[in-house]
């Protein structure tokens, strides 16, 4: 299932650009230019993170954020075109997420959004997760293999925790690049394949059952 995103943004080129490369990422993104109606759409919609513009026709995106964050347990960005308000987004006051200043490059956005959401996945993971004979532990930042510590590069720690996550789901090439990688545009999608070629080997060392399973012409998944 796709991960939601909200957008409440009044400057409309600005939101549709936003979604525009939010979609792309693969995200499910829902566009409207007012507080009133962003609060109705949170409700709805119920988005995994909200991208909130401070300068709302019908509300300060800061007092808005007050109001909701007692009743809605998301990660928010914030956009700002005025630099005075940095200091109250991020100081103590707030606790915001992340901001993002105008005028800002939308796949800048989209690297915030990604990096925002796994911070928030990964603060509201459980400490130990075990799959198979995987043992995950996000807090530790490591993955075990029948009880011996796999020693991964960034990458194919990232694959696996995607293909982890969802034991049984079979993730397309693209789709565990999206998950995996910083800069999934600046890769080819083989490189998700030599990734897995490592990490086979890797298991291998320590086991000869192969846990990962091979969708011709698609993609992976565990088990
Ligand atoms: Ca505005």
């Amino acid at each position: 299932m796709k991960q939601r995103i909200l957008i409440i943004e009044d400057e409309v080129s600005i939101a549709d650009t936003v979604k525009y490369v939010l979609e792309q990422a693969l995200f499910e993104v829902f566009c409207t230019t007012t507080a009133g109606e962003g609060e109705r759409l949170l409700r709805q919609c119920k988005p995994d993170l909200l991208v909130l513009d401070i300068g709302l026709p019908d509300m300060n995106g800061l007092d808005f954020y007050r109001k909701l964050r007692n009743e809605f347990d998301l990660p928010v960005i914030f956009l700002t075109a005025c630099s005075d308000e940095i200091d109250r987004i991020v100081g103590l006051e707030l606790g915001a997420d992340d901001y993002v200043t105008k005028p800002f490059s939308p796949r800048e956005l989209a690297a915030r959004v990604k990096t925002v959401l796994r911070r928030f996945a990964f603060a509201n993971a459980p400490a130990l997760k075990r799959v198979a004979e995987f043992e995950l532990s996000e807090e530790r930042r490591s993955i075990s293999w029948h009880g011996e510590k796999l020693k991964l590069s960034r990458n194919e720690y990232a694959l696996l925790v995607a293909l982890l996550n969802h034991p049984g789901r079979v993730y397309s090439r693209r789709q565990l690049m999206e998950i995996a990688w910083e800069e999934p545009e600046a890769s080819m999608e083989r490189t998700v394949d030599t990734h897995i070629k490592t990490i086979r080997a890797k298991l291998k060392t320590i086991n000869k059952d192969d846990p990962i399973v091979t969708h011709r012409g698609f993609g992976y998944s565990i088990s």
